[in-house]
């Protein structure tokens, strides 16, 4: 077993706030384990909870055009969750429940150590963004506490509102540009930056 799958196996046995009880399954997270890039949404919802599996409804399948639009797919990003069980009805997540499930994508980002986290959506990007606001900070990467993230709007937002769409797909264009700055400038071994956001010039 790999240190990965070892923590997604923990995950799955997790009882630490009310959504053990009403989950019909956990969902940890999927992709690869040297993932340079980790997309990090909201929660699971109706068909992820049913599968066990991460953005796999209409929302999913916007990501995946998405993850085409750069040239990868799911074998070669980690696709993970702000938290891993569903919320009854779709409904936010509460403050409580985002604490409890904080210590899991804290390790999965600590073993998968990627070179990008991409937040989708609010409750994602403010788990690594702090105060910021999606509508101003969209399509723009920030260094926080030493890892590069790059904050989107959630796929879903665009089958709710059209309009966003067209902000979303340029959104992520930016992404492979941003992954060979970070080549050049940070190698994975380096220690890492003073704590706390910094915003990149190239923005
Ligand atoms: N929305 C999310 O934020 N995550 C999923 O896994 C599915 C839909």
């Amino acid at each position: 077993m790999t240190a990965l799958a070892d923590l997604n196996r923990e995950i799955s046995l997790c009882q630490d706030c009310e959504l053990a009880k009403t989950r019909n399954n956990v969902v940890p997270g999927g992709g690869s384990e040297n993932a340079e890039i980790m997309f990090v949404g909201e929660a699971p919802g109706f068909y992820e909870d049913q599968q066990g599996k991460p953005f796999v409804g209409s929302a999913g399948k916007f990501l995946d055009e998405l993850l085409q639009s750069i040239g990868l797919d799911r074998t070669k990003v980690y696709i993970c969750n702000v938290i891993k069980c569903r919320p009854p009805n779709n409904r936010d997540p509460f403050p409580q429940e985002i604490e409890a499930c904080r210590k899991w994508l804290d390790r999965q980002i600590e073993i998968i150590s990627p070179k990008v986290i991409v937040t989708l959506g609010r409750h994602s990007m403010a788990r690594f963004f702090r105060g910021a606001s999606i509508g101003k900070i969209h399509g723009t990467a920030q260094r926080v506490d030493g890892r590069l993230c790059f904050a989107m709007y959630h796929p879903a937002a665009a089958l709710h509102q059209q309009s966003l769409r067209k902000t979303i797909e340029a959104d992520i264009l930016k992404l492979p540009e941003i992954i060979a700055q970070q080549q050049d400038e940070s190698p994975r071994e380096e220690p890492k930056a003073e704590p706390g956001p910094e915003q990149l010039s190239l923005f």
